[in-house]
């Protein structure tokens, strides 16, 4: 179970929602403006989502060059699930609870501190060792 408050919680929800929001808008206005007409018509619908799920929508949106909003979109949503079912704030490695300064920062936040700079190292370091 995670350490947060309830006050601490509802901050990082709002967060979350706020940021949802304003990909979603910038998802809207490329759409808008990829002057492609099924992009346009999948635009009107982007403003109608709410806190429903937009997984279906994103799997038609891939192609449209919005993978870094869309992927954020999704992180958001995974973070509001796991509110949900009371795991936010844990670390999916370790278990630990993430800093809530860490989660002020990155609301989607997965891991803590320590289990992220391992990650990276990971990923940054593979093939070479150059130390
Ligand atoms: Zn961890």
């Amino acid at each position: 179970m995670s350490a947060l408050t309830k006050i601490q919680i509802d901050e990082l929800q709002t967060q979350l929602r706020n940021r949802q929001a304003k990909l979603l808008e910038e998802i809207r206005d490329k759409l808008a403006r990829s002057g492609d007409q099924h992009y346009i018509d999948l635009s009107g619908r982007v403003t109608d989502l709410g806190d429903e799920s937009v997984a279906d929508m994103l799997a038609d949106l891939e192609a449209a060059q919005v993978d870094r909003q869309i992927n954020e979109v999704r992180d958001i949503e995974a973070a509001q699930a796991r509110i949900k079912t009371g795991e936010y704030g844990v670390c999916i490695d370790c278990s630990e609870n993430i800093a809530f300064n860490r989660l002020q920062a990155y609301p989607s936040a997965k891991r803590c501190i320590r289990c992220q700079e391992q990650r990276e190292k990971q990923y940054a370091g593979e093939g070479q060792h150059s130390l």
